[in-house]
């Protein structure tokens, strides 16, 4: 029996590694919707627009075609054709996603492609308001969070790894502090737990160990 996953928490705290290893156990599809927000504000600075420029980022994500294409390492992601899964992790990216992420027209479009890909369920989706407002019903519902310091450092080793990582690892921790707050404080959808969301907070737990806990919620 299928169903869908929401897996929400702040920058860092492992969610897009987690959801796909749950994803893949359970032979689902993983979803990481970070990258579409992403994605939209690599193009908008591929087209040489200020991240500003709210009006015009509007136009631009009505016009824009984003597919994500779910892979054995990850999500390749697409936008217009060019594949863009690397450029999208650019420390130029990241210090400007949550600004873009603010954007209601933005915010609608990218959570009507999302919920279009969660009705056939069968879905592990990460973010942040997947649990309160992308898949509200969604059976499963973890909230992930992590210390700081201690996601800085993982998000660091996984830059490192992909071989994607520009960023130092107080630059990093720096950025992860100011998007929190950028998340949490956004008027539309902001970064929450959901009232039914299981809060698990990773500090001091094993990736394996956040993972057989998630496949011992979908057992229940
Ligand atoms: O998950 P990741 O850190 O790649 O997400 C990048 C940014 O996209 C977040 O800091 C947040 O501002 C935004 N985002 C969002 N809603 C989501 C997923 C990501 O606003 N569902």
């Amino acid at each position: 029996d299928k169903f869908n996953i929401a897996i929400d928490g702040p920058a860092g705290a492992g969610k897009s590694t987690i959801a796909r290893l749950v994803a893949g156990a359970l032979g689902f599809v993983y979803v990481d919707t970070g990258a579409m927000y992403r994605a939209v504000t690599w193009k908008v600075q591929h087209e040489g627009l200020l991240p500003e420029q709210e009006d015009e980022v509007a136009k631009l994500v009505n016009r824009m075609d984003i597919k994500l294409i779910p892979g054995e390492g990850g999500q390749q992601v697409f936008v217009d054709g060019t594949d863009v899964t690397k450029e999208i992790r650019s420390a130029a990216v990241t210090t400007h996603v949550s600004l873009i992420a603010s954007y209601a027209a933005v915010r609608q479009s990218l959570v009507a492609l999302q919920q279009q890909m969660t009705k056939s369920k069968g879905v592990v989706m990460d973010g942040r308001d997947i649990g309160t407002h992308v898949i509200p019903d969604a059976e499963i519902k973890v909230f992930l969070t992590a210390s700081v310091s201690k996601r800085a450092e993982r998000r660091f080793k996984e830059l490192q790894e992909s071989g994607t990582g520009t960023m130092t690892l107080s630059e990093l921790e720096q950025d992860i502090a100011r998007r929190d707050q950028l998340d949490e404080a956004r008027e539309i959808s902001p970064l929450r737990r959901a009232h039914d969301a299981v809060l698990m907070d990773s500090t001091s737990m094993t990736i394996e160990e956040v993972v057989e806990e998630i496949l011992g919620l979908c057992k229940d």
